[in-house]
This record gives C-alpha cells, sequence and structure tokens, in this order.
C-alpha cells in the first residue's frame, strides 16, 4: 500500500514527458493543470462566500476544502511537482463535483446540472493520465462517468434536504452548469485532437528520419576522480528539417510507443560502434568507453543480444569499450530472461550500467542477481544533494550499496563544485555533468579530449546544436 501510494503521489520535478506524449502537447497539459488550479480556487471561494453571507456551514465547509485543494494543486504545480498536481486535481475535482451533485436535489421544473461538470472532469482525467497506469489511465475516469451516470439517473441516494442547495439560482445554475460542462468538454476534445494531430506528423517525421540522416550523437564526458575522461555518453540528438533540434525527451516516448526505437535504437548502436572503432586507432582515445542508452522496448527484442554481437562483429569496437545503459522499466520483465540476456553480453566483455539509479522500485534480491557494473545515480538526487538532506542520505545509501554490492558508481547532473566536494566526500568517484561538459558534437569532443589529457577539470563548454 505505502509503495503504491508514493508510485502515485511521488513528487518528480518537470518529469511531465514521462506521462504525457510529447512535447507541444506538455504545454497544453500544464495549463490544464494550472486552469483546474484556479478554476477551483475562483469556484470555491466565490461559493464559499456565498454560502458563509447565508450562515449555511456544510455547504461553507464543503468550499473550504475545496480552496484548500485549489490552493494545495497551484503550490505543487508552481513548484512543478505537475504529476502530483495532476492527481491532486482530478481526485478533488471529481469528488468536490459529486458532492456538490448530491446537494444539487431535483425538483419540478428544476433537473439537477451540477453533475454536467463530471464529463470535462473525466475527459480531462483521461487526456492527462494517458500514459499512466491503469488506475489513473481507465479505472478513475471509468468511475467518474459511473457516478455521472448515477447522478444523471437520480439513483443516488438522495440527502437530507438540509443539505439541498438552495432553490434560487438554481434555474441559471442549470444554464451555467449544461455550458461549463458542455464546452469544458470541448476544450479537452480539441486538446486531444491537436494531440493526436502533432503525434502522427511527428511519427512520420520520425520514421523518415533515419533515411534522412537527420539524428546524430552527442557525446557527454565521463570523469574520473583525477579528472580524466575515461568515456562518455552518448546522447541522441534529432536535427528536424523544420522544427530544428529535437529533444530526445520529446521524441524518445512517442519512438517507444510506435516501436520506431527499435530502427532508432540499432542505429544508435552501429555508430556507436563504428566511433568505438575509429577511436581504437588513436593512442590518445583508444581508452575510451561509450555508454550507449538502451530502452526497455528494445532491450525486449528476442534477438537483442544478436543484434549487439553482430553489430560488434562488423564495426571492429572491442566489447569491453561497449557499456549499455538500462533503466530500471526494463528490469520488470522475467528476469530469467533479462539476466540471461546480460549474462549473454557480459561473457564477450560488453558492460552494462543501471541508468538513473534510485528512481525506481528495484530491490535489493533483485540487483544481486544482474550482472551489473555499474550504477548511475539519478541527476535529480544530485541536483537536491545540498539543500535536501534525504537526498544526501539517499545517495550514500546507494554508494555503500554499490560497494557492497562490488560495483562501480557514477553520479549523473553534476552542475558545480560543491556537489562534486559533497559527491567525493561521500565515496563517489566518477561523474558526468555541465560542471564538465555538456553533451558535445563529435568534433568539439575530440578537440576537448585531444587538449584536455592532462588531470583537472575540463573547462564548460556550451552545447552546440
Ligand atoms: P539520461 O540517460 O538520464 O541522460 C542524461 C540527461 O541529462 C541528458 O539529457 C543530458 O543532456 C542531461 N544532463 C547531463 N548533464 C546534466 C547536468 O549537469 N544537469 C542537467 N540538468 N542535465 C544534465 P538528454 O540528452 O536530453 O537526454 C534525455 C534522455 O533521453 C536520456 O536521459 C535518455 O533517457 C534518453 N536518451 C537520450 N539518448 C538516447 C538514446 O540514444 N537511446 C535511448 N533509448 N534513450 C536516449
Ligand atoms: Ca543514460
Ligand atoms: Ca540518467
Amino acid at each position: 500500500m505505502r509503495r503504491l501510494c508514493s508510485k502515485l503521489f511521488r513528487l518528480t520535478k518537470d518529469d511531465i514527458s514521462k506521462w504525457t506524449p510529447i512535447g507541444r502537447h506538455n504545454k497544453r497539459v500544464k495549463s490544464l493543470i494550472f486552469f483546474g488550479g484556479y478554476a477551483t480556487l475562483f469556484c470555491s471561494v466565490i461559493w464559499g462566500l456565498y454560502y458563509l453571507s447565508r450562515g449555511n456551514w456544510p455547504h461553507f465547509v464543503i468550499n473550504l476544502i475545496s480552496v484548500i485543494t485549489g490552493v494545495t494543486i497551484l503550490v505543487l504545480a508552481y513548484g512543478n511537482h505537475l504529476r502530483s498536481a495532476a492527481i491532486i486535481m482530478c481526485h478533488a475535482l471529481l469528488f468536490t463535483v459529486v458532492l456538490a451533485s448530491l446537494s444539487d436535489i431535483p425538483m419540478n421544473g428544476i433537473p439537477r446540472s451540477v453533475h454536467m461538470n463530471l464529463l470535462p472532469v473525466v475527459a480531462a482525467t483521461f487526456l492527462i493520465f494517458h500514459r499512466e497506469g491503469i488506475y489513473l489511465r481507465l479505472l478513475l475516469p471509468i468511475i467518474g462517468l459511473v457516478f455521472f451516470l448515477a447522478l444523471a439517473l437520480n439513483v443516488m441516494p438522495i440527502p437530507s434536504s438540509d443539505l439541498a442547495a438552495p432553490i434560487e439560482g438554481r434555474l441559471v445554475g442549470v444554464w451555467i452548469n449544461h455550458i461549463t460542462g458542455i464546452v469544458g468538454v470541448s476544450i479537452v476534445l480539441a486538446m486531444m485532437q491537436a494531440n493526436m494531430n502533432a503525434r502522427s506528423a511527428l511519427e512520420s517525421d520520425m520514421r523518415q528520419a533515419i533515411a534522412r540522416g537527420e539524428y546524430h550523437f552527442h557525446y557527454q564526458p565521463q570523469i574520473d576522480e583525477f579528472g580524466s575522461i575515461f568515456g562518455v555518453e552518448a546522447l541522441l540528438r534529432w536535427r528536424h528539417p523544420t522544427r530544428g533540434s529535437i529533444s530526445p525527451m520529446e521524441f524518445i516516448p512517442l519512438a517507444e510507443e510506435t516501436g520506431l526505437i527499435i530502427p532508432i535504437g540499432e542505429w544508435g548502436l552501429r555508430m556507436a560502434c563504428t566511433q568505438l572503432a575509429e577511436w581504437a586507432k588513436s593512442p590518445q582515445t583508444s581508452h575510451l568507453i561509450i555508454a550507449v542508452n538502451v530502452s526497455a522496448t528494445q532491450f525486449r527484442q528476442p534477438d537483442f543480444v544478436q543484434e549487439v554481437k553482430s553489430i560488434l562483429l562488423l564495426s571492429g569496437a572491442a566489447p569491453s569499450k561497449l557499456k549499455l545503459e538500462l533503466t530500471e522499466t526494463a528490469l520488470a520483465d522475467d528476469i530469467d530472461v533479462v539476466v540471461k540476456k546480460m549474462h549473454a553480453l557480459k561473457d564477450i566483455g560488453v558492460t552494462w550500467s543501471l541508468d538513473d539509479f534510485g528512481t525506481g522500485y528495484s530491490s535489493l534480491s533483485l540487483l544481486k542477481r544482474l550482472p551489473l557494473d555499474q550504477l548511475k545515480i539519478d541527476k535529480s538526487f544530485v541536483s537536491d544533494l545540498l539543500s535536501d538532506k534525504r537526498s544526501l542520505a539517499i545517495i550514500t545509501t546507494l554508494i555503500d550499496l554499490s560497494q557492497n554490492l562490488n560495483l562501480a558508481v557514477i553520479a549523473e547532473g553534476v552542475e558545480d563544485e560543491k556537489q562534486l566536494m559533497a559527491l567525493k566526500s561521500i565515496g563517489c568517484l566518477s561523474y558526468q555533468g555541465y560542471l564538465f561538459s555538456r553533451p558535445l558534437p563529435i568534433s568539439e569532443l575530440n578537440n576537448l579530449i585531444i587538449g584536455n589529457n592532462v588531470t583537472g577539470h575540463i573547462s564548460r563548454h556550451p552545447e552546440s546544436v
């Protein structure tokens, strides 16, 4: 239960792309959450004052709860905790509209109308949580629809008439509630349509991008305790012909949904291995390792191991210089199959890193079974390291854990000296982050490596697009 609650309400900053489809849609969802917060606050303040002036305490208390909910939604949304704000908003609106509908007792000539507002709430829930688990994506909207049906057909038990809303204004209320219900649903439907259009345009562009050579890698250096570059992480970039550079955060979730991540991932592995073979020719670069992100969908392919082996063979790259980064979602499948696949590649020298470590729910027993080489501490912990004692405690625990499991550990998202010093003092000796370098195009990276084969921090470089 505790695990379910923490999963549902985890306060993840600015991670909207993980649970909504694509970039422009994210902005719409963001606006929807802010609109929901302000609407909740505005309506409940007005109605709260109205009921206060009439001394109607039960309704005043309901609206007071709504005011607190509206403020909570806005505080979370402004703090970039959008997922939590959206979860609270959808539940609170469902609850308050049902409650208000119960006091909207139908009578001769005045039908019940407040329940019309459930329709936009249901549609918005469905839209916002499009990529979430079954409860938020499906069950919550269905619960809303069941309440709507029960209220529309008057099969809900009618509460005592003490709780009935005052009769005056109810006729106007019928109009207002029908209009807000219909306009609300129309707005959400228009957003869904715009989202579908953007999605299909992006999908068709993504299909053609490999053939057009629009994908490329930027490489971000990984640094050891002496300040030397021992490897890089390959980070995908898409130079779109009309939209310019598109972030992987925007197109990788969609590539995963459509299965396009498989050809894109294969292209990435070929690219990285070709680069390794190139670097192997020079003593200045032959020691470098390339870490490649492998998506769960790509890893799940039955021929994944064979594909990596044949790419390594064809490119002539040394397997020991290829590091594959998996996230915990890739480990959620049949663990025997996962372990077998990882071992098959580890046996030929490929190494494994667990990305975004600390954000998922891997158990200790699971970690013990996996043939991992490295744990990568998520940047959200590093960014909060100095301000939040819990992040420091988590990182310390993760480092202890990696030492007990005999795994290397690297911290990502290191942005300043203070974070670096703190990480060093608790035993983390490998780093990646803007403090050292942003992800760079290959030509700039080569210049950096050649000009920086010395101990000490490498200078900051703006990311070229
Ligand atoms: P990730 O694997 O966690 O990659 C790290 C992200 O953090 C990168 O964002 C990187 O540019 C960014 N970053 C690096 N240093 C710092 C720092 O000091 N501060 C901050 N705030 N951020 C930093 P990017 O390049 O936008 O990639 C985002 C995500 O897209 C990656 O997260 C990874 O999950 C995915 N991705 C990128 N390339 C590929 C790829 O080739 N294949 C797959 N499957 N996923 C990829
Ligand atoms: Ca990564
Ligand atoms: Ca990461």
